[in-house]
């Protein structure tokens, strides 16, 4: 197989991966999921291949997520909750397009170019150990 093209199907691996995964997988989970179909790909090929699909516009990243950078597959307006336990993310109906007042007009000089309102909580498998240990 050619370099180009075995490039070409190393990124749909990698892109499937991240939709399948579905809840904003990091890197390494996107090398977990695809290790078995990608054998000889390395972490660090991952997270190169991860950021030229995020360049192509085909993933984008999550903002606020933590040290970690986690990958969307859903290009649509939307947000984000993060669990403050074990960091995983899920996706929000919230349209900040849609809310009155928002975004405000003083922005202190700056060109505003993305609005992304992250939520923070404990997610219901989080939640349901605690009940568990306060039973215990
Ligand atoms: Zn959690
Ligand atoms: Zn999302």
């Amino acid at each position: 197989m050619s370099e180009v093209r075995r490039n070409t199907r190393q990124r749909q691996v990698i892109l499937r991966a991240v939709r399948e995964l579905g809840c904003h997988p990091t890197a390494e989970q996107v090398y977990d999921r695809v290790r078995s179909e990608l054998p000889r790909t390395s972490l660090s090929t991952v997270y190169r291949n991860l950021g030229v699909l995020a360049d192509q516009g085909l993933l984008s990243t999550v903002a606020g997520a933590g040290k970690e950078v986690h990958y969307d597959h859903n290009r649509e307006e939307h947000c984000h909750i993060r669990c403050s336990l074990c960091g995983r993310i899920c996706d929000v109906d919230i349209f900040p397009s849609d809310m009155e007042g928002f975004p405000p007009e003083d922005l202190s000089g700056f060109i505003l170019q993305e609005v992304s309102i992250n939520l923070v909580g404990i997610c219901p498998a989080c939640s349901g150990k605690m009940e568990k240990e306060k039973t215990v």
